[in-house]
C-alpha cells in the first residue's frame, strides 16, 4: 500500500520535530523532511532529528536548482548529504542532476546505515511521456525508488501521466510519478491504485500546488477497503482487515479486546480517575473505552507533544501530565501502561517512576511479554491489584478469529495456548 509522507518545511529543528510528531500521529505513515528550510542546519542537528524522527522519516535537502530553499555549494552540500546517509533516517532522497557525481557513494553510505535511497527528478518544464519514463529509468538505475515530478497544466497531460504509470510493464521498480501543479492532483489522488511508493501530503501550509492535505490523503487511502467498523472509523485506525469474494473491510480490535478485559478483569471505571501511559496505536484505544465507560482521563507520555496530539484528537477533556510532575500529581483509580516499556528486551523497565505506581488503585500493564512486568511486580510490592495484557490480547485474537472465519474463537484454548507460549 502507498505510504502517506507528511511534507515537513519548519525552519528550525525543534519544530521540525514537533510538527513530525504531530503529523505521525494524525495518521502520516512517514514525513518528509524538507532540511533545506531548517536554518543552520548543522550536523549535530541532522544526527538529533535523526535519532528523533528518523526511523520514520525522509531527510531531503532540496537543491535550489531542483526547486528547494537551499543554496549551498557543492561542497558543503555533500558533506550534509554525507552526514545524512549516515544517520539513522529510514529513506534519504538524493538528486540525480545535482548529486550525479557523489550518487554511487552516498547510495553506498545510505545501505550500509540501512536507509532506502530515493533518487528524484523534477522537471522545470512539462515534458514528454518518453522523457518521462526516460527520467524514471535513470532515477531507478541509481536508487531503490525512482521519484520523478513533472509540472503539468492541462487534465489531458495528468491523463498521460497515468498512461505511463500503466505501461510500466517491465519496469519492475518502486516509484513515485508526480504531476505538479492543480492540473496534476489526479496523479496523486490515484497514488495507491496506480502503485505509487510514497504519497506526498501537505502539513499545515500547502507544500506545492495540487498536493492533497494530510487528513484527504489518508481519507482517499481508508477508502482503499471498501468500510470500517464503528472502532476503526472512529479513531481512524485499522488493525484487522477482512478480505471476501473481492469485498474488504477494516477493524480496530484493539479497542473491543480493551473493552472485554475490562468486563472479564471485573473493573469498574465509570466516574474514575484514570492515568493512561503512552500515546500510541494501543493508547488512543483504550483513552476511547475509558472516555466512552466515563471515566475521567488523564494521559502521560515520554514525548509530551505527542500526548497533546493524542489528547486533542478526542472531543472529550484531557489532561496531558508530564512525567516530571507526575509524583505530585493522583491519586488513580486505575493507571494503565500503554507503552512497550518492561516489555522483554526493551531497556527502560519503568513507564513512569516507581514513586507514582503507589499512587493507582489497580495497575493495568498492556505488556503481556514477560507476564509479570517490573512494574506488576512493584504493584505487587506495594499490594496494589494489577493485571498483564494477556486478556486483552487474547480477546482482540478471539474477536480476529471470528472476523476471519466467521465462527465463534476457541476463547479458553487461545489463552491455555498464550500463557503456555509466555511461559
Ligand atoms: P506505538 O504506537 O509504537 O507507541 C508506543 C508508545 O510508547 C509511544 O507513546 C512511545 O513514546 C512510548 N514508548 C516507547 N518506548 C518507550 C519506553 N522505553 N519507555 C517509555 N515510553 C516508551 O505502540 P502501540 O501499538 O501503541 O503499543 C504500545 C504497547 O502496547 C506495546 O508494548 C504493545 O505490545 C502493547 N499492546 C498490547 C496489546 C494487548 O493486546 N495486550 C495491544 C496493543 C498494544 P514516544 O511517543 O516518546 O515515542
Amino acid at each position: 500500500m502507498t505510504k502517506v509522507a507528511a511534507v515537513i518545511r519548519a525552519d528550525n529543528a525543534k519544530e521540525a520535530e514537533r510538527q513530525s510528531r504531530m503529523a505521525l500521529e494524525k495518521g502520516a505513515d512517514l514525513v518528509e523532511l524538507r532540511l533545506d528550510y531548517v536554518r543552520d542546519l548543522g550536523l549535530s542537528t541532522i544526527r538529533k532529528l535523526a535519532n528523533g524522527v528518523g526511523q520514520r522519516a525522509i531527510a531531503t535537502f532540496r537543491s535550489r536548482g531542483q526547486g528547494g530553499a537551499s543554496g549551498v555549494d557543492p561542497p558543503e552540500r555533500t558533506t550534509v548529504l554525507r552526514e545524512i546517509c549516515r544517520s539513522r533516517f529510514a529513506y534519504v532522497d538524493l538528486e540525480f542532476e545535482t548529486d550525479r557525481e557523489y550518487l554511487r557513494s552516498l547510495s553506498r553510505l545510505a545501505s550500509d546505515h540501512r536507509t532506502t535511497v530515493i533518487v528524484s527528478h523534477h522537471f522545470a518544464q512539462a515534458a514528454e511521456a518518453p522523457r518521462v519514463l526516460e527520467a524514471l529509468d535513470a532515477c531507478a538505475a541509481q536508487g531503490e525508488i525512482a521519484k520523478v515530478a513533472v509540472p503539468v497544466v492541462e487534465f489531458e497531460e495528468a491523463v498521460q501521466l497515468v498512461d505511463i504509470v500503466r505501461s510500466r510493464n517491465g519496469r519492475p521498480y518502486r516509484f513515485v510519478l508526480i504531476g505538479m501543479g492543480a492540473g496534476g492532483m489526479m496523479t496523486r489522488a490515484l497514488a495507491n491504485s496506480l502503485g505509487q511508493e510514497i504519497q506526498y501530503a501537505s502539513w499545515e501550509r500547502s507544500a506545492a500546488p495540487g498536493q492533497l492535505s494530510l487528513g484527504t490523503a489518508t481519507r482517499l487511502l481508508a477508502r482503499s477497503v471498501d468500510e470500517l467498523d464503528g472502532d476503526a472509523e472512529r479513531l481512524g485506525v485499522v488493525n484487522t482487515v477482512v478480505l471476501r469474494d473481492g469485498w474488504s473491510a477494516g477493524h480496530n480490535t484493539d479497542v473491543y479486546g480493551f473493552r472485554t478485559s475490562l468486563r472479564s478483569l471485573g473493573l469498574r471505571v465509570g466516574d474514575r480517575n484514570a492515568l493512561v501511559v503512552g500515546a500510541g496505536g494501543a493508547a488512543k484505544a483504550v483513552v476511547d473505552v475509558l472516555l466512552r465507560e466515563g471515566a475521567h482521563v488523564q494521559l502521560t507520555n515520554r514525548t509530551a507533544a505527542r500526548a497533546e496530539a493524542l489528547a486533542e484528537s478526542f472531543d472529550d477533556q484531557i489532561e496531558v501530565l508530564p512525567l516530571e510532575i507526575l509524583t505530585r500529581k493522583g491519586p488513580w483509580d486505575l493507571l494503565v501502561n500503554a507503552t512497550p516499556a518492561g516489555t522483554k528486551g526493551v531497556p527502560d523497565g519503568f513507564p513512569v517512576p516507581e514513586a507514582v505506581i503507589g499512587k493507582a488503585g489497580f495497575i493495568y500493564d498492556l505488556v503481556y511479554n514477560p507476564p509479570v512486568t517490573p512494574l506488576l511486580r512493584t504493584a505487587k510490592k506495594l499490594n496494589r491489584p494489577g493485571a498483564s495484557g494477556l486478556e486483552m490480547l487474547v480477546h482482540q485474537g478471539a474477536k480476529a478469529f471470528e472476523l476471519w472465519t466467521g465462527h465463534a474463537a476457541p476463547f479458553e484454548a487461545m489463552q491455555r495456548a498464550a500463557k503456555e507460549a509466555l511461559r
